[in-house]
């Protein structure tokens, strides 16, 4: 007899029916359970059926499985007569809860055929598909303990329900038009409208108007993304005059509107369905106001069968943005919403954990992945070394925490980008759940250096010890943690803002690094930043003040009125409000800025985008780089700006200047990696920070450190933002902890001034 062990992503997914079947096939007994550990089977019989059945196991497993270990014992038989599934044991243990998948195909078939019992029905969905996460409220996965609880099953779906041979045994959010939610649909006070809603819906779309429409993570608002009014009403509404906002279409309309290869198609149909950002094509329906400035576009497949009845010919494109006010948490009730939207498509099934969508950019033959959530939470992966039970808390951008306990990880969704009751609201609400669901109470926690992020007050509220993390090493050790890295690296972070152990504002760091300890080796010299983050959004006042303390040029600054230049150099003069700060995103926004790009940016990162897109269209012969000055351990970028404002009075074009200013960073990395290489014998670079989400930047330094013999890890399955630099404080707060035990004083160092 054997006893086998399945770890990961083994319930709710119709791997016990799937062992069932496969087990009466081979004519073996025993039985399957799922437990807290996983999935428990036992099973006696012949044995080349029993290795047969083992193979199967692991090569047929269900579509949205995810077998993270296998372990087989062989025992002495225990005279089963029978293969059974048994009810759930509850124990301790490792626990993997499934995200939400997108509908299947056979769900799909169903729902357009006149003759199936569920045509049409908007919830319809399978062991292979449908809301998980969303709707789960504690462990082990059952329909008591989801949102369906509220509805009773009838008698069609509890046989289909009970019958291990149907593709909906054990299907917890199992649904029909007799017993599931329902659709209502909505006018802007939230009065029900008579009428078939989703035909409302149609109708209201195809006017014109914004609808809010619930989904299974939080509510989309949805507007026709071909009707130039809708499109522009809908940016005043939401106070977004150019983020990019994301179309949903068919799959067969995706080629349409953007360049789309093959694999990018896959990834769209996938379970995970998350938006993926594809060059657009240069003439199509969609309003230009959906994307402005910007050659690439958003766009996702339907991914409910809700969804699947929004588009017919008359409605090929709807912009679907996360319903949130400005940046806060993804709403889960229309009355979150009312004042941006004129009408309401609902339901009654309630969204516990709210989940944005995620959103991936192809790069040449891989992806990176911009914003984790949907499709991907809040599944387990493993880290490089042990951790005792620990809580990252996160940063102040795309707020995300991490839970760990031995070498597994549990990553937040995203859950916010500001500091808001809301969004802390959120964030402790997700927490608690991800405590008791993962069993995890942290017995150490780790936040940012920043004394005010949202997340460092949570973190000193905390009784257990907290370690303060420098930002940009926590950006490095997360995507050591992705590669399972766990030795000393050379960590390039480019990025925004961290906050430094100067006190200054760091963010163009290269660093020796490993989780206990860094160096700083080089960093970008230190700029004047009058204002401190408050300037963030005015890149000319920024651009002015690098310009005027390196005794340059400003006449060809656009939009930056004489008081507002008085005032800068007064506060450089007196050094009144002034911070100091070596950040990448700065110089970025710095460039932008002197080349009249956006003199006030909207959004993050929308300068260093800018210039990224800039260099698409610049002359195909490599033009040459901007001059620089590594001394010490400063990477002095005073005559790039200088050889920048005399390109920009000699009339080169921007484009140019784009390209020149990229190939600079590239080289001058390079040749700082070299410096730091040839010193320490150090061959494997970390790449790491949110401006390593410019493609240009990201293949130009992967290219030529690979051309040098250099090993190149980058962030791929992690955000290079933000989003995942929890994970890194979990690890280095861990080996902080380790030495204190050890008594090895490897104390955090720096060389910066
Ligand atoms: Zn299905
Ligand atoms: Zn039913
Ligand atoms: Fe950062």
């Amino acid at each position: 007899m054997l006893k086998i062990k399945i770890n990961g992503i083994v319930q709710g997914v119709g791997f016990r029916p799937f062992v069932f079947i496969l087990a009466k096939k081979l004519h073996l007994k025993g039985f399957t359970l799922n437990s807290n550990d996983g999935l428990e089977i036992e099973v006696q019989g012949r044995r080349d059926n029993l290795q047969k059945f083992i193979d199967l196991l692991k090569k047929t497993a269900p579509p949205a499985a995810k077998i993270e270990s296998f372990q087989v014992k062989t025992l002495p038989n225990k005279g089963y007569t029978d293969f059974e599934i048994r009810k759930s044991s509850r124990n301790r243990g490792l626990t993997f809860i499934a995200p939400d998948l997108a509908v299947c195909q056979d769900c799909v078939r169903e729902f357009y055929d006149p003759g199936d019992y569920r045509y049409q029905y908007p919830f319809i969905n399978c062991t292979n598909c449908g809301p998980r996460y969303s709707i789960i409220e504690k462990t082990p996965y059952d329909r008591p303990v989801t949102t369906m609880n509220e509805f009773e099953m009838c008698e069609y779906c509890r046989k289909e329900y009970e019958n291990p041979y149907s593709r909906r045994f054990h299907a917890q959010p199992i649904a029909c038009q007799n017993c599931g939610p329902k659709l209502t649909f909505l006018d802007k006070s939230l009065q029900e409208l008579p009428g078939r809603p989703i035909d409302l819906c149609r109708e209201a779309l195809k006017s014109g108007k914004i609808v809010g429409i619930k989904g299974i993570g939080g509510f989309h608002i949805a507007c026709d993304a071909t009707n130039e009014m809708a499109v522009g009403e809908l940016r005043k509404r939401k106070n977004r005059p150019h983020k990019p906002f994301a179309v949903m279409c068919r799959v067969k309309d995706v080629r349409a509107i953007v360049k789309c290869s093959d694999s990018q198609m896959k990834l769209l149909k996938s379970v995970k369905a998350p938006i993926v950002i594809i060059p657009k094509n240069k003439q199509s329906a969609i309003s230009g106001m959906t994307a402005p400035f910007n050659p690439n576009l958003g766009v996702f497949a339907p991914y409910t069968p809700l969804h699947y009845q929004l588009f017919n010919e008359s409605l090929l494109y709807l912009i679907m943005t996360s319903g949130n006010i400005n940046d806060e948490p993804i709403a889960v009730n229309e009355s979150e919403l009312t004042g941006l939207c004129d009408c309401f498509l609902t339901h009654n099934r309630q969204i516990l954990n709210r989940c944005d969508d995620s959103v991936i950019r192809p790069v040449n033959n891989f992806y990176i992945n911009l914003r984790r959530a949907r499709g991907y939470v809040p599944s387990p992966f493993s880290l490089p070394v042990s951790t005792v039970p620990t809580l990252g808390t996160g940063a102040e951008m795309k707020i995300s925490f991490v839970l760990t306990r031995d070498r597994a990880a549990y990553l937040s969704p995203y859950i916010g980008n500001n500091n808001s009751k809301a969004t802390e609201d959120f964030y402790v609400e997700t927490l608690d759940r991800y405590k008791k669901w993962f069993k995890i109470q942290p017995e150490l926690a780790a936040c940012d250096m920043h004394p005010d992020y949202l997340t460092t007050h949570y973190a000193n509220k905390l009784t257990t010890t907290v370690i303060k993390v420098q930002h940009h090493h926590a950006h490095i050790a997360s995507v050591m943690a992705e590669h399972q890295l766990n030795e000393p690296v050379i960590g390039i972070a480019y990025d925004g803002t961290g906050y430094g152990e100067d006190g200054a504002m760091w963010g163009g760091e290269i660093f020796t690094a490993d989780y206990s300890g860094y160096s700083r080796r080089y960093h970008l010299n230190y700029m004047p930043l009058p204002g401190g983050d408050a300037a963030i959004t005015y890149p000319v006042r920024i651009a002015y003040a690098y310009l005027h303390s390196s005794g340059e040029e400003t006449v060809f600054l656009r939009d930056i009125s004489s008081l507002e230049k008085k005032t800068i150099t007064r506060q450089i003069d007196n050094k009144f409000n002034l911070f100091q700060t070596s950040s990448m995103g700065r110089l970025f926004d710095c460039v932008a800025a002197m080349l009249g790009l956006f003199p006030r940016i909207t959004f993050e990162a929308q300068s260093a985008m800018a210039l990224e897109f800039l260099c698409a269209d610049a002359p195909t012969e490599k033009v040459a780089s901007y001059p620089y000055e590594l001394k010490g351990c400063d990477i002095n970028i005073v005559p790039l700006i200088r050889a920048v404002s005399k390109d920009i009075l000699n009339g080169i074009s921007k484009n140019v200047i784009a390209e020149k200013f990229h190939n600079s960073i590239i080289d001058f990395t390079v040749e700082a990696v070299r410096e730091i290489s040839k010193d320490t014998g150090l061959k494997k670079i970390v790449l790491s920070g949110g401006v390593m989400q410019n493609v240009i930047l990201l293949k130009g330094l992967i290219d030529l450190l690979t051309k040098e013999g250099l090993s190149v890890f980058y962030p791929k399955e992690l955000p290079a933002n933000d989003g995942a630099v929890s994970v890194g404080q979990a690890l280095i707060a861990n080996s902080q902890v380790n030495i204190k035990e050890t008594r090895h004083s490897l104390k955090t160092r720096s060389t910066g001034r």
